[in-house]
């Protein structure tokens, strides 16, 4: 029984080394809030909410995030004894939504039951990987600007690349990439900047041998993605539209996408990513990890998550310096040959610098669990 005696919350602020450009939202300062438990016997657990600053990928922020576990997710964990962190997911379904919020506090519980079990969370979780294959996100940018960067990222053993599309910024400009590298593992990220009126448009990119393009249509649509998915040859990807574990099986059951891509954070915690996961598996649907310009925090739970069976795609499990300056976890996270290796050490494997968090955080909270009179 884990029993937990406080939770911290800080809530950072970290420059990205180079500004991120989607056709929504360039990110130049990422704010994240850090959890950590703490259990009666002196063991922590630490956790990530990988909302934004602003709601432009999800409707939560951080304000948003910080508001709900300070009034709702910590009073429930904090007063109670739990048996495992699906327990702990359990109980916060009693409230509605807020999917990195909950994560943030679910992801904290799962690397404290594993430090507590002395095993490495990729081991806890049925982990089959020593290593994962690392895949790079190439920011909006002139075609050459573009391609000087996708060489650097090939030189550093990336060996799949993710570029962001719109309708301004889609055909022309991955035909110049996909003429200068006509074996690189491409797949294009569109963030809902189409919609079905764009078909034709989009049946063009058929022709670029794409591994997939991720979530062209609404973030809230699952219907119309089928629709798209029956007239493109393109495999359709998933992204922002799959926040819980019935989105997923509505996707699976109306043919919305032949790939998903799992993100802790926006699926509510490690529990229903893993079931998320194994949903896929059984209808032959691979799965990646999505990445969120997390810190090593979240990058390690994702790690972990990779070394499941199904994630047979690379993730966006970038090195920390893609990312920061310096990260928030010793050994920073790096790509040797294009993989990762998933780390063995108890828990999420890498220990958080805690002086380094204090540093970088605007605001902090302690929570205590009450003491009970005896
Ligand atoms: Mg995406």
């Amino acid at each position: 029984m884990m029993k937990i005696e406080k939770v911290d919350l800080f809530l950072t602020s970290m420059k990205l080394v180079q500004p991120f450009r989607t056709h929504q939202e360039t990110v130049t300062d990422r704010e994240s809030i850090l959890v950590k438990v703490t259990d009666d016997e002196g063991h922590s657990g630490w956790g990530e909410v990988v909302a934004f600053s602003s709601p432009w990928y999800t409707e939560e922020t951080i304000e948003t995030a910080w508001h709900m576990l300070t009034e709702f997710f910590i009073p429930t964990i904090i007063q109670g004894e739990w048996k495992s962190p699906q327990e702990v997911n359990g109980a916060l379904l009693h409230w509605k939504r807020n999917q990195m919020a909950k994560a943030g506090i679910e992801m904290a519980m799962w690397d404290l039951i594993a430090k507590r079990a002395g095993i490495s969370l990729a081991e806890y979780i049925g982990g089959v990987r020593k290593e994962v294959e690392a895949g790079v996100v190439v920011s909006m940018d002139s075609p050459e600007v573009m391609l000087s960067t996708i060489e650097n990222r090939i030189k550093e053993g990336y060996e799949r690349i993710k570029v962001k599309i719109d309708p301004a910024n889609d055909y022309q400009m991955l035909k110049v990439i996909r003429d200068a590298y006509p074996d690189i593992a491409l797949l294009v990220d569109a963030n809902s900047a189409y919609t079905l009126k764009d078909v034709e448009r989009l049946k063009r990119l058929d022709s670029l041998d794409l591994l997939m393009i991720e979530q062209p249509l609404s973030a809230d649509d699952i219907v119309e993605h089928a629709e798209l998915q029956k007239v493109l040859s393109t495999p359709v990807c998933l992204d922002e539209s799959i926040v819980s574990f019935q989105d997923a099986r509505n996707a699976v059951k109306l043919g919305s996408c032949k790939v998903m891509s799992i993100k802790i954070g926006r699926v509510g915690g490690l529990a229903n990513a893993i079931d998320i996961h194994d949903l896929c598996e059984e209808h032959d649907i691979p799965v990646w990890c999505g990445g969120m310009l997390e810190t090593g925090i979240s990058r390690a739970f994702h790690i972990a998550l990779a070394s499941l069976l199904n994630f047979t795609i690379p993730g966006d499990l970038s090195a920390s310096s893609r990312y920061w300056e310096k990260d928030v976890i010793i050994p920073e996270v790096v790509v040797e040959n294009g993989k990762v290796k998933v780390p063995e050490g108890p828990g999420i494997g890498f220990e958080v610098d805690e002086t380094y968090v204090k540093q970088i955080s605007k605001r902090k909270a302690t929570f205590h669990a009450k003491k009970k009179d005896h």
